[in-house]
């Protein structure tokens, strides 16, 4: 059975005092790990603090990004090394604001992926959609497809099933646009029909997938009752703590 999961992606909000007094004022009201995961991901400066303050509640602190080293002369990246010394054992990769900003290619969230692997952190790797794909679809084989594909290759059964998917269109990202159950189910269908085919039916079963794109308190539930959506990676409605409770605990 797939543990669900709701993660917050802050992104590059919050200072260091805001992440800890929201990590105190919701740690003592969130299910138990066994029955629904509960994970922040927030930014570099905030995670140690958030750790500290989150010790002995299920509370995960995720990183944004990391690099593919672990160690060396790379100016301003984080080692995953370095994130796992520190207690924390998720990673966001290949978000489409790290694609579309900071020009991340598949190629290097590969090796993001597999590095990560390497020192024991789960990544949550983001699949991006545009509408425009979903219509066309990309030279015959899918984006959505094109992308796992590249993405998650090269792995063992055991590293694919400690990855988790998050299928984000990017038109629903931050737009108050979010997919329609149907919609956000179809990609997350065509993810999980990819890793069966890449990896074989039993780790397909195993492995979460979520959907991200403006999940609000109204449509988590409706999100999250399709049978291929294991949970949601959730964006601006995530900073307001009572907001992320309600979704928590929908
Ligand atoms: P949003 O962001 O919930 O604000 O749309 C989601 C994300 O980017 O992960």
């Amino acid at each position: 059975m797939r543990v669900p999961m709701i993660a917050g992606n802050w992104k590059m909000n919050k200072t260091v005092a805001e992440a800890v007094a929201f990590v105190k004022q919701v740690k003592d009201q969130l299910p138990p790990a066994s029955q629904q995961e509960t994970a922040l991901a927030a930014p570099t400066l905030a995670l140690v603090p958030m750790v500290s303050a989150a010790a002995g509640s299920p509370l995960k602190v995720m990183a944004e990004n990391c690099y593919y080293k672990d160690s060396g002369a790379f100016t301003g990246e984080t080692s995953p090394r370095a994130l796992y010394a520190a207690g924390i054992h998720h990673v966001i990769l290949g978000h489409s604001e790290r694609r579309n900003y900071f020009h991340e290619t598949d190629e290097l969230i590969n090796k993001k992926v597999k590095a990560a692997l390497a020192n024991d952190l789960c990544p949550i790797v983001c699949c991006d959609d545009t509408m425009g794909r979903r219509i066309a679809y990309d030279q015959k084989i899918h984006w959505v497809v094109n992308r796992i594909l590249a993405d998650v290759k090269d792995l063992s059964e055991d590293e694919v099933e400690k990855v988790t998917i998050a299928y984000e269109p990017n038109w629903a990202i931050g737009t108050g646009q979010s997919a329609d159950p149907d919609q956000a189910e179809e990609g997350c269908y065509l993810i999980r029909q990819t890793i069966s085919d890449m990896y074989g039916s039993k780790v397909a079963n195993n492995i979460r997938i979520l959907y991200g794109g403006s999940v609000t308190t109204k449509n988590v539930g409706a999100l999250m009752a399709q049978p291929d959506i294991d949970g949601a990676l959730v964006g601006v409605a995530s900073l307001d703590p009572k907001t992320f409770l309600q979704i928590v605990n929908h």
